[in-house]
Order: C-alpha cells, then sequence, then structure tokens
C-alpha cells in the first residue's frame, strides 16, 4: 500500500487530538473526525506498526486467518450505505478494486482485505477532509504522556514530543498473561511463545510437537495457520473447560434477521424487553434457553438467538449486578464466549479434520507446570474433575490464553505512567479501564477526564460486548462527536486546565 502522506504539524493555537493506536479503533475516530470537522482541527494518528488501519487483527498475511463474519455483514459505518463518503462498500470493493469478482455476501474472506478496506477508506478520508483539518500520520510508540497547565504532552519513543488537548487511547488487546504456572521462569525460556509474537510462528515449524494453552479464536489462528504452513507435528490444546469455537452457519444469519423479533423482544416491544432484563446469571441462563427453546419449536438452533441478542449485551451485562458479572465470569464465560465467537466453516473444516486425523488433540483440564527438559517442554495438568495430574512432552508452549487485561499488571510505559499519575484506573472487575459512557477515562478517583477519552477492548468491564467492529464502529462514531464538542474551558481531573481553544 501507499504509505500515507504526513501532512504539516498542527500549531498550538488549533486544537489537536491525538489518537494513539492505528488499529480499527483508531482509524474509525479518525475517519469520523476527518468526515465532520469543518473548524480548524489537527489530529495526530499514532502506530508503531507500518501500516495504519490494519492492527492486530487485519494485518496478518495468511489466507487462512480469515473474517469471522462473512463479507455482506461489514460495513465501517452505522450509516445507511455503510460507507466513507464515496466509497464503495465492502462487497463492492472486494469485486471491483481488490479484484475478487467471484466474492460474495455469504463469503469469509482473508483479514487482510478488511485491513486493506479499512485503509483506503482512511486514505479517501484523509483525501476528502475539509481545508480546515489536518492531519499527521505518525509511525511511532507514544510512550508517556505528561499534563502541563493547558495541554498534555505525548511522548514519543522517537524523542518526538506532541502538545495536544485530546488524547484518544485505542490500543487494543495487550499481550498475554502469564501462564498460570508455579515456575513463572519458564516464560523466559526459548520454549515459551507469546502467541502474537511476529516470528512465532516460524520458530516453532521444526517442533515435532506443540502446545496450544488456551482454545479459543488465538488457538484456532494458530491451528490454521500451522496447517497452511505444512506443519505433520502433533498440535495439543489445553484449556479448562475444552470449548472449542463453535462454527458459524450461513443459513442461520438470515434466520436471525427474519426472527430476532420473535425470539428476543416480546410481542410488547423493545421497552418491555429492556425493563424485564434478567438480574442474576442463574435467570439469564434460563432466559437464553427459553429463548433456544422456542428457536429450536420455529425449527431453528442457538445460533439466531445469540445473533439477535447482541444490540442488548450491553443492556443484559450492565443490568448484572457486581457479584453476577463476576459470576458470569467464573462460570458461563467459556461458554458464552465459544457460542458468541464463532468461526468461519472453512476454518471450522480445518480443525475438524486435524481432530479427525488425530493431529490435533484436545485437552480439559488445568495448567499446572511447563518444565524445560533433554526431551523438551515436560507440560504437566490436571484434567477437569480428576485429582491426580498428566503430563505431556512438547517442543514449545504457546501462550493463547487471550489478552491481558488488568492494566495494573500491562508493563507498557504508556499504561505504567498514565497508571502511576492516576489518570486511570482499571474497572472493578479488572477487565480494562473505568470509562464513562462517553468514552472518558476515569481518574484514581473515579472522576471521568475531560481530555483523555478511550474505546473498543478497554471497556469490556463497561460493556462486554465491544471488541468486534460493529460496536467498535458505533462508539467511534460517537467519541468523534465528543472529541468535537464545542465546549470551552475545560478542567481535568487533576485540576489544571486543558482548554480547546477553537471549539469545533
Ligand atoms: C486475531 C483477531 C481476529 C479478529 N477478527 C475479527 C473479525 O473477524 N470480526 C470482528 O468483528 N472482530 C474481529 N476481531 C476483533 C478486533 O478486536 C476488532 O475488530 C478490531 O480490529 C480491534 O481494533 P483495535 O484498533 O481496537 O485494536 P488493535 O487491532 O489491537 O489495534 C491497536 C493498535 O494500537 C497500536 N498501539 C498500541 N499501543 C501503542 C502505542 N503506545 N503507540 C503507538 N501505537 C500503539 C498497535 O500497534 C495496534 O496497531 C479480531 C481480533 C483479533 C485479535
Amino acid at each position: 500500500m501507499m504509505p500515507f502522506e504526513a501532512f504539516e504539524q498542527s500549531t498550538t493555537s488549533v486544537p489537536t487530538v491525538a489518537i494513539i493506536g492505528g488499529g480499527f479503533s483508531g482509524a474509525m475516530v479518525a475517519m469520523h473526525l476527518l468526515r465532520r470537522a469543518r473548524v480548524p482541527l489537527s489530529i495526530y494518528l499514532i502506530e508503531r506498526q507500518s501500516q495504519v488501519g490494519q492492527g492486530v487483527a487485519y494485518s496478518s498475511p495468511l489466507d487462512c486467518h480469515v473474517m469471522n463474519v462473512p463479507v455482506g455483514s461489514l460495513r465501517l459505518m452505522d450509516d445507511e450505505d455503510g460507507t466513507v463518503g464515496d466509497r464503495p462498500d465492502f462487497l463492492t470493493w472486494l469485486r471491483e478494486v481488490a479484484g475478487l469478482a467471484s466474492v460474495t455476501a455469504e463469503d469469509f474472506v482473508p483479514r487482510y482485505w478488511f485491513g486493506r478496506y479499512v485503509q483506503a477508506s482512511l486514505q479517501a478520508a484523509i483525501a476528502q477532509r475539509h481545508a480546515n483539518v489536518q492531519i499527521s500520520v505518525i509511525q511511532d510508540e507514544a510512550m508517556q504522556i505528561s499534563v502541563g497547565d493547558r495541554y498534555a504532552t505525548l511522548h514519543l519513543q522517537r524523542g518526538q514530543r506532541l502538545r495536544v488537548d485530546r488524547v484518544v487511547l485505542a490500543l487494543g488487546n495487550s499481550p498475554p498473561a502469564s501462564l498460570p504456572i508455579d515456575n513463572l521462569a519458564f516464560h523466559n525460556s526459548a520454549s515459551y511463545i507469546e502467541s502474537g509474537r511476529s516470528d512465532a510462528l516460524d520458530s516453532v515449524l521444526s517442533q515435532p510437537s506443540l502446545l496450544l494453552a488456551g482454545m479459543g479464536l488465538t488457538a484456532v489462528d494458530w491451528v490454521v495457520a500451522l496447517h497452511q504452513r505444512g506443519y505433520t507435528g502433533t498440535i495439543h490444546a489445553l484449556s479448562r473447560r475444552g470449548l472449542l469455537p463453535q462454527v458459524h452457519r450461513i443459513s442461520s444469519a438470515a434466520q436471525a434477521a427474519q426472527s430476532s423479533m420473535r425470539l428476543v423482544v416480546p410481542q410488547e416491544g423493545e421497552d418491555t424487553l429492556l425493563a424485564t432484563l434478567p438480574t442474576t446469571v442463574r435467570e439469564l441462563t434460563q432466559w437464553i434457553r427459553q429463548r433456544v427453546a422456542i428457536a429450536q419449536s420455529l425449527g431453528y438452533d442457538w445460533r439466531p438467538v445469540f445473533d439477535s441478542l447482541r444490540p442488548y449485551t450491553q443492556s443484559l451485562w450492565q443490568h448484572l449486578p457486581l457479584k453476577e458479572k463476576r459470576r458470569f465470569l467464573r462460570h458461563l464465560r467459556p461458554y458464552w464466549d465459544s457460542h458468541r465467537h464463532r468461526v468461519a466453516p472453512q476454518v471450522y473444516e480445518v480443525v475438524q479434520s486435524l481432530r479427525r486425523s488425530g493431529q490435533l488433540q484436545l485437552h480439559r483440564g488445568q495448567l499446572q507446570t511447563c518444565e524445560n527438559s533433554d526431551a523438551g517442554v515436560v507440560v504437566r495438568f490436571r484434567p477437569r474433575g480428576q485429582t491426580h495430574s498428566e503430563t505431556l512432552t512438547v517442543g514449545a508452549v504457546i501462550n493463547c490464553t487471550g489478552a491481558q487485561t488488568n492494566y495494573r499488571e500491562i508493563h507498557h510505559p504508556l499504561i505504567r505512567s498514565l497508571m502511576h499519575q492516576g489518570l486511570m484506573r482499571t474497572d472493578a472487575l479488572r477487565l480494562g479501564l473505568d470509562a464513562a459512557p462517553n468514552g472518558a477515562v476515569r481518574n484514581r478517583n473515579g472522576v471521568p477526564s475531560s481530555w483523555l477519552y478511550t474505546l473498543g477492548t478497554a471497556c469490556r468491564g463497561q460493556l462486554w460486548e465491544t471488541t468486534a467492529i460493529a460496536e467498535i464502529r458505533t462508539q467511534a462514531a460517537a467519541l468523534a462527536t465528543t472529541l468535537l464538542l464545542p465546549q470551552g474551558g475545560i478542567v481535568p481531573s487533576h485540576g489544571s486546565m486543558i482548554r480547546i481553544t477553537h471549539p469545533a
């Protein structure tokens, strides 16, 4: 792709918004600002990777890493046509720009196509921006934010300092938490592999066997990537419940659209639904089971229930008291994740064929230790429901347990500096950051910031359903509106003044 055009940097007299993180979330906030701003505004979009708009999810070069949503359901905007300005929708873009003439709305395409589409749409939004709006796309890593009397200063790794009025943290997922093992020193050994490491796949191909710790979407990504690269060794996968992601059935999407009103919203309407949402995990389980039973009586399976629940999941979550949310995380989460985050049929088929051939072996249990030995890594785990331990010997262990969400345990200097200054705090469940409904990050006293915002994964504690495209695009639009609000003097949470001098 063409590199982004770098524009002249803003002067401090122009209100300035810095977006840290140029994955899908950051790119979408930038696109909304570019589309809407008419008065002087300067935007910094800061991304440490070479490509903007792709992030972790859509930068994989592998064909086997496909979207988990069919083409026809992918859109960038909630507007009627779902596009940016005069840009084509994703299906048209794939056919006419990417040259995939035969692609259909039901296809699950490689993720890199979506990343390129986001990138192209951002480039179009940059080209079509109002003359008053400047944007600098900076390839660098934000390391620290210091707060002065009238503005915040962003410190970038290569030494650049940027004066900004508002900051959006669009940081996406952090690296995974450590494995739940006694001997933490194992994490420093060559046989421990962090799932997101760029050279990770190449580094394990010569191993006779592997253990994937975790069985979610990351583990499935690994299984299909190993298969695509011709790996012939044994792949073990271990998780407490042994649940792999379920598969999409294309017909269920259409069914969901037809049946959602009947399955989730009562005849009396949406208000009645929202007034009668379950308040305990037990009620929630029964509530879902009842709707699955209705779906089955109509000839569907459980999928349309989960799909039609989606617009109400955030309300469902917010309705649960804290102790019930904790109960949900302890008991229901693995079942929820495996049904909600489904994989494309072609991915599922690869996983099933490797299971049938015995190359992929699933284990249900709790990881206890990983010890390096002359024969390889000796992995000890306790099978679910058993008191004894079992061992496996593998060439390497790949941590697919998912991102670290506890910001107290995230060691990136930017996060540490913001936590240290008391400018942010974790939510009560340690699923992300504590933030107000408009994305304003709450400081250590719980006061929402007037200049520091976030969206996406970081809002999981408040929203639960917040990590996928549909939710992020809605949040990005709302956040851009907040950022452009014509506020005058803004008192930030630490007590000094940050002012947008030319309100948008
Ligand atoms: C493997 C994978 C597949 C997925 N597939 C789908 C799918 O098919 N459909 C769907 O709806 N959702 C999918 N998702 C969900 C996905 O999280 C969202 O769709 C979306 O891509 C998240 O974007 P993001 O910008 O919030 O995070 P990320 O993609 O993680 O982007 C964050 C960006 O911030 C940058 N960054 C972080 N810290 C700094 C810093 N200090 N300085 C500079 N840059 C920084 C990172 O380099 C990164 O590029 C998938 C997620 C993953 C991980």
